[in-house]
């Protein structure tokens, strides 16, 4: 049967096919997933639990349950400086989720969407099942720090959304407030919209400025992503959520129902727990700072040279300030290391750079050390 080449080009995402292969391996470092390796909170468990012996467990209402859409306004109010009641949010299965529901209903054939690299794979893909573009932008010469200017080269007359991600998944980095604040003041009016990424907020090194800072000068062009995935390690309950206009959400509101009625009534009740008591993240956020840090003072020890993460649990780091590895390209770099150290990372091509590697920081120190001695045995073998 004919399937259209647009949906036959869609790949599974390097990271899962990369994972996959690791059953093979013995002794494997794992560092190629973005996944938590802390468990959800005592508190979201009970809450869960409780409800599953004791609530019947019926649809959610479309959109989220009330109770939770207005903790979550308020978190977003009190936290990140928004200005939002209940009816901006719509709680979604997972930020995946939310992402896709609002990719559908904001695009249309031929719309450019603008993504700075290193891009999150997540996106393009979606970008395509809309019928739109995905145009990249390349910042590695400004050192990857995206400017009003920059910008500005990159729209077109077809230009209908630009998502940012900050902090960034692969690299950790923000954005500067100074840019933001340019780049805010140059979209303000025009019909492009704005999505910003923030599933990564709560594990911030330093203190992190949303972009929900700027709703009331963006107002219907700011759509922001979050979930409970990260900052509450809530990954297999897929919970998440989208903050924007009232008028966007009673649209995105009408995709999201017909495509997964509401999010797990269940899973909503341990994000109500989570945001109860637990929205404070500064201890895990802690965690990972210092374990982020060593593993990037290590890492340029040995050659490498790395982006500066405020937040998030990864590591982005180039080899090609290592004479004899120049040239090799981070498939073929990655591959090699798995096979001959069972350490196991992600390509930088993955999200669109070349020359550079991911590292997952989800390992207490003692792995990270292993990862850090393998990586130092392997250069040395070269
Ligand atoms: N956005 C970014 C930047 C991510 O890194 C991820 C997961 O890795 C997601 C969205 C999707 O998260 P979830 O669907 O679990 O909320």
């Amino acid at each position: 049967m004919y399937i259209d080449p647009i949906i036959n080009g869609i790949e599974i995402s390097d990271i899962r096919k990369i994972h996959e292969r690791l059953s093979a391996y013995k002794n494997v470092i794992n560092m190629t997933i973005g996944e938590p390796d802390t468990d959800a909170p005592q508190e979201v468990k009970e809450a869960v639990a409780y409800h599953a012996l004791n609530s019947p467990i019926k649809y959610s209402p479309v959109g989220g349950i009330p109770k939770l859409r207005e903790k979550i306004a308020n978190f977003y109010n009190e936290k990140f400086e928004g200005n939002y009641g209940k009816d901006n949010v719509l709680v979604t299965v997972g930020s995946t989720e939310g992402l896709s529901s609002t990719l559908k209903t904001i695009l249309a054939e031929d719309d450019e969407v603008l993504i700075p690299t290193p891009a999150y794979v997540g996106y393009e893909p979606l970008v395509r099942v809309a019928r739109a573009k995905t145009i990249f932008m390349n910042l590695e010469e400004n050192n990857f720090v995206l400017t009003e200017k920059i910008l500005e080269k990159y729209i077109t007359n077809k230009t209908k959304l630009i998502i940012l991600t900050y902090p960034n998944n692969p690299s950790g980095i923000t954005l500067p407030e100074e840019e933001m604040a340019k780049i805010v003041k140059f979209l303000k009016g025009k019909e492009i919209y704005l999505l910003s990424d923030e599933i990564y907020a709560s594990i911030a090194f330093e203190k992190f400025t949303s972009f929900a800072k700027y709703y009331d000068e963006l107002k219907e062009q700011l759509i922001i992503v979050n979930g409970f995935s990260k900052s509450h390690s809530m990954t297999g309950y897929r919970l998440g959520y989208t903050i924007a206009s009232e008028n966007l959400q009673s649209q995105v509101k009408k995709i999201s129902q017909y495509t997964v009625t509401s999010a797990s009534t269940l899973s909503q009740y341990g994000a109500i727990a989570a945001l109860d008591y637990c929205s404070d993240t500064t201890e895990l956020s802690e965690i990972y700072k210092k374990r982020v840090h060593y593993f990037v003072k290590e890492l340029e020890k040995l050659g490498f040279k790395c982006l500066k993460p405020k937040g998030a649990f990864y590591v982005f780091a180039t080899y090609k300030t290592i004479e004899k590895f120049k040239n090799v390209k981070s498939f073929d770099f990655i591959l090699d290391l798995l096979e001959k150290t069972e350490l196991a990372i992600i390509p930088g091509i993955t999200f669109q750079v070349e020359g550079y590697v991911r590292f997952s920081i989800v390992h207490d120190l003692p792995v990270l050390e292993e990862a850090i001695a393998r990586l130092k045995k392997y250069i040395e073998s070269k």
